[in-house]
């Protein structure tokens, strides 16, 4: 009562204060709980500290920490005390993982000149964190085959599918040959994967100066962009197929857990790659001949960029220590009262390629002061209907194992209990991206309105509409005009969310500022201190806003009356799904007829150049009709649905009965599951979101609708309509549930 009364009084008070806007309703609370709600998160933003996320960051960036690595355990064992410092309940968990590092690594020239690479990045004097060497991972990729090999280069461009494609037109075969990729394009794992299926022998990806170097700015340390002798690190394991420890594919890799053999493990590369710097690739690109590239493949080297084969000559070596090494995840928790049955579950990972200042240390500082604000809250008496888990993953660098495994060990708890799951990684000045379940997109919408960005003052939200409308197409200008909410992206995949969306079904969310500052340290010994505050978020304002964006959700969806999902953005999107593949195979039909029309006709023999030939490309057969319809009956059922659950939502709302709201609730955490199905995808059936996945062919990229949309663009037209088919049954699955909570809340 005395709340009650209390509460009263504040909301007149806030009514004074904006006099003719009512406290708008906040999604997923009864009216009456409303502004103890905002009180509370009021208190929350108010707490996170730029000042303490600065020393945070100092701390946890001091020293090389990747997996294994002396300071990686330090850093967890810093990170267990401050979580119990905060009041939470927390423990470390530990996993044993397969993760290679290097013994060997050899790349030179041996034809028509001699050059060898040095593999280095230098220390540089303004720098203070560049110079530990002895603890640093030399430049490679992780997961790389062992290979000692010799063949003629060939350049490939960014090495995606459609770059073969070119490279058979000029009559450029890699068969036997050592490609060398550019970063960028694709997902660094995919450019190994598809060199190997073309017969290429070895696989070199450097930074071309266009992508991230001095084309873009002045380089570190003068600027932030990426110095001639910086390389990007990176694991190639074949994460489409699975993520995780490669040797335990969907099971935790506890001390008990029943291994692969290294040979067995599908995930780990066919051929022998190796990362370079565009100061060691110069010297190679530079002494190729054959034809001219195209010129969308030029970079911004001072060479004229030819595919090869050859003369050029490359000796590739690469050896690794593919001992198991100890991850260290760590696990805190806020118990939670009425609801502890529900897991709030939210994360970011603290292992790095070296210092990691910006990734991942720029978002778990963030996370850090979240935690800190919800302990600090806690220990004022707050206590959140649902329990609240903060995870603090080890190993994401080399493929999401410390997430992925603590998943796999605890599926089946997560299948029952898991509400949601929020995720961040690195962070920097700009505008907030929100990625991930659709079904949360009011509710993030909701968030992103109650956070200020640093720099202009209005929200978060209204910075992002703003900067739509300004750049956005014309279709993005509209919807940022008028659409009720702004849409947020599908999550493929690149960090810890993906175990939680792509192998259980839990809701997840994707969330972190960006798009102002430049950069070219992305995994080199560069992304540090110095860097980070020199040339990105100098004054930790947009980690406050992060650390608010994060406390803000988590409170939210832990003191929520009834889970805030909402169905009818999920639905409109779908919509813009299933228009999105009918023209997409249109397209396909037509480009393929036109192709075989041209081969008729003979055009590609009477533009040929004799001094620069192009090889007519292979006939294609022809696409086939599909039928759209299974897919177009169950996104009407899931309008319905969603639409009998807003009103049903509406009125239990305004009833504010907590009976209804909990028996709802038990089915809507069912929701995101409802949309895998048990057998997964086609060829990788870890992945069972039958929604949003990570593209075969490029990695990190969404494609949604994964098994109709790669049907089409791969040309397996025998599969799609049974994929249409399967897409179809889980829409209805969803429709089904929704439909079924809007009856036990008692909607029309
Ligand atoms: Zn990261």
């Amino acid at each position: 009562m005395r709340t009650l009364l209390l509460s009263l009084v504040l909301s007149v008070t806030s009514l004074a204060l904006t006099p003719f806007t009512a406290d708008p309703p906040l999604r997923g609370f009864f009216a009456q709980s409303v502004q103890a709600e905002r009180d509370l998160e009021a208190r929350l933003k108010a707490m996170p500290d730029p000042a303490r996320m600065r020393a945070a960051m100092q701390r946890l960036s001091a020293r090389p920490h990747h997996v294994g690595s002396p300071y990686d355990k330090q850093n967890a064992e810093w990170i267990l005390s401050e979580f119990k410092s905060y009041g939470w309940d927390a423990h470390i968990e530990n996993f044993d993982v397969l993760f290679p590092t290097p013994v060997e690594r050899l790349v030179e020239l041996v034809a028509p000149t001699q050059f060898k690479a040095s593999l280095q990045e230098t220390a540089l004097p303004a720098d203070p964190t560049s110079n530990q060497q002895a603890e640093q991972l030399p430049s490679y990729n992780a997961y790389s085959v062992d290979g000692d090999v010799t063949g003629p280069l060939v350049f490939v461009n960014y090495g995606v599918p459609a770059d073969y494609e070119e490279l058979e037109q000029r009559g450029v075969s890699v068969k036997g040959a050592i490609v060398i990729a550019k970063y960028g394009g694709s997902w660094r794992g995919i450019k190994p994967k598809v060199a190997a299926e073309h017969g290429a022998i070895g696989c070199l990806i450097y930074s071309d100066p266009r992508d991230d170097g001095y084309a873009g700015g002045d380089v570190f340390p003068n600027g932030p962009m990426r110095p001639a002798q910086g390389v990007q690190r990176g694991s190639v394991a074949d994460m489409p197929v699975y993520p995780g420890d490669p040797l335990t594919p969907g099971v935790g890799a506890t001390k008990s857990a029943k291994r692969l053999s290294v040979a067995q493990a599908a995930t780990i590369t066919k051929i022998p790659v190796l990362p370079i710097s565009y100061g060691d690739a110069q010297p190679l690109l530079a002494a190729l001949s054959g034809p001219l590239a195209p010129p969308s493949w030029r970079g911004s080297l001072a060479i004229t960029y030819r595919l090869g084969a050859g003369p050029a000559r490359v000796h590739l070596r690469v050896k690794s220590d593919w001992s198991l090494k100890t991850l260290y995840d760590v696990i805190a928790r806020l118990p939670g009262t009425t609801e502890a049955d529900q897991w709030v579950i939210r994360g970011n990972h603290h292992d790095a390629w070296v210092n990691g200042a910006q990734d991942p240390i720029s978002g778990l500082v963030a996370e850090l002061e979240e935690a800190r604000a919800l302990g600090a809250l806690y220990k004022q008496g707050w206590r959140p209907k649902r329990t609240i888990i903060y995870a603090a993953w080890d190993g994401e660098e080399p493929g999401l194992l410390g997430s992925t495994e603590w998943v796999e060990t605890h599926a089946d708890e997560l299948k029952a209990h898991a509400v949601a799951y929020l995720n961040s990684d690195t962070n920097e000045r700009g505008y907030l991206g929100i990625d991930g379940s659709h079904s949360l997109e009011k509710f993030m919408n909701g968030v992103a309105m109650d956070v200020e960005d640093p720099e202009s003052g209005v929200s978060s939200w209204k910075r992002i509409q703003a900067r739509r409308i300004l750049s956005g197409s014309p279709e993005a200008r509209k919807d940022a005009r008028n659409r009720e909410d702004l849409r947020i992206g599908a999550l493929g995949s690149g960090s810890d969310y993906s175990p939680f969306l792509d192998h259980l079904g839990v809701a997840s969310v994707n969330i972190g500022y960006g798009g102002e500052d430049d950069g070219g340290i992305y995994h080199s010994i560069y992304d540090d201190f110095y860097w980070f505050t020199h040339f990105s978020d100098s004054a930790f304002v947009y980690e406050k806003a992060l650390a608010q964006v994060g406390g803000i959700s988590v409170l939210r969806l832990a003191n929520a009356d009834l889970l805030p999902f909402g169905f009818s953005n999920l639905a409109e999107t779908i919509e813009t799904y299933i228009k999105d593949l009918q023209s997409l195979r249109d397209r396909r039909a037509e480009q393929i007829a036109d192709r075989n029309r041209a081969l008729d006709e003979g055009v590609y023999k009477f533009t040929s150049d004799p001094r620069d030939p192009v090889t007519a490309p292979q006939r294609l057969q022809p696409a086939p009709q599909l039928n759209f319809a299974p897919l177009l009956n169950a996104l009407d059922s899931l309008k319905g649905a969603a639409s009998r659950y807003e009103r049903a939502y509406a009125t239990a709302v305004s009833a504010g009965r907590s009976s209804t709201a909990k028996a709802a609730d038990e089915r809507l955490i069912q929701a995101e599951r409802a949309l895998t199905s048990t057998e997964g995808l086609k060829n990788r059936p870890w992945y069972v979101h039958m929604l949003y996945a990570p593209g075969f062919y490029t990695g990190y990229g969404v494609k949604t609708i994964p098994g109709v949309r790669e049907a089409i663009e791969q040309g397996q037209w025998q599969d799609a309509d049974r994929e249409i088919a399967r897409a179809a049954a889980v829409i209805e699955r969803e429709a089904t549930l929704v439909s079924g909570v809007a009856s036990a809340l008692g909607g029309a």
